[in-house]
């Protein structure tokens, strides 16, 4: 079992904050997992990704406490950009991640390659086969500013993947997209996690998260205060003081056990119980 991400008591502060936004937070994630991170708005989720990919505190600046060690290195022990070719890091809104110096999608999906000055012939191999994998090869020569927002998504999430980095941090991929680019932007995650990838998505669909992740992080006000096996967290009655949405089959079995509950005070006699 190789441990890819760890973290041990970190804690965070923004340069111009007084509070600490990240508060002890101590996990680890096994290589090849699929996990979900969960809270209401504010409560770290992002701050958490930044730290991740090691842009909480560089970027950011600001105080950092504790301990974060990716694929068995320490954060100040990787070069320059060699962090960046290890975690892949999607954001919520692909308006921003399209570079938007080239024109047309191929050469989008290229432009970290190119900048890594990797051979062409090798760019043009590892291009067409993420195109492919993403279903984006139809729209290889349009321009990405002529996209809607769920193929613009893709082809963002196409630029991290064909990077091929081994962790891939996504922060609310889908909050702009309809039900059917939802599911795509899900199938793209879950052949990642097939291929072996470690996956940490931020993400309200709590539905989504059922089906898909295998673990899930609770953060409540900058604090880390559930982790475990998806089933565990949502059958947690802890969960609910969170005031988290749960998945709309966990709601129904929490509405059906109440109801057994109250039906199980009716009283019934004998001879009505003999009849049915
Ligand atoms: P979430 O992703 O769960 O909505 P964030 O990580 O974005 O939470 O924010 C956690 C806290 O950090 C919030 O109180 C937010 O206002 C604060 N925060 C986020 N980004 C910055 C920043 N760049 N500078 C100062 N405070 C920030």
């Amino acid at each position: 079992m190789t441990i890819m991400i760890d973290l041990k008591n970190v804690s965070y502060r923004y340069p111009v904050s007084d509070d600490f936004v990240l508060k002890n937070i101590s996990f680890s994630i096994e290589k090849g997992k699929f996990s979900a991170i969960v809270g209401n708005n504010g409560s770290g989720k992002t701050t958490l990704c930044n730290t991740i990919r090691g842009f909480v505190p560089h970027f950011y600046k600001g105080d950092l406490d504790g301990e974060v060690i990716i694929d068995q290195t320490k954060m100040a022990d990787y070069q320059l950009g060699q962090l960046g070719e290890k975690v892949g890091y999607v954001f919520q809104n692909p308006f921003i991640q399209v570079s938007g110096v080239k024109d047309n999608v191929f050469e989008e999906v290229a432009y970290g390659l190119e900048n890594l000055g990797v051979p062409v012939e090798e760019i043009k191999i590892r291009v067409e086969e993420v195109l492919k994998l993403v279903k984006i090869e139809h729209l290889r020569d349009k321009n990405p500013f002529e996209l809607s927002g769920g193929q613009r998504q893709r082809v963002a999430l196409a630029s991290i993947i064909v990077m091929d980095p081994e962790i891939l941090v996504i922060d609310e991929p889908t909050s702009q997209l309809d039900p059917i680019g939802t599911e795509q932007i899900f199938d793209i995650i879950r052949l990642m996690k097939e291929r072996g990838k470690t996956i940490i998505l931020v993400e309200h669909k709590m539905d989504l998260i059922a089906e898909y992740a295998d673990d899930l992080l609770v953060m409540h006000e900058g604090e880390l205060v559930m982790q475990g096996p998806v089933r565990e967290v949502f059958a947690d009655p802890e969960f609910e003081k969170y005031q988290i949405q749960y998945p709309h089959v966990t709601e129904i079995a929490l509405q059906l056990q109440k109801l057994g509950t109250a039906l199980s005070f009716i009283p019934i006699r004998d001879e009505e119980l003999a009849k049915a």
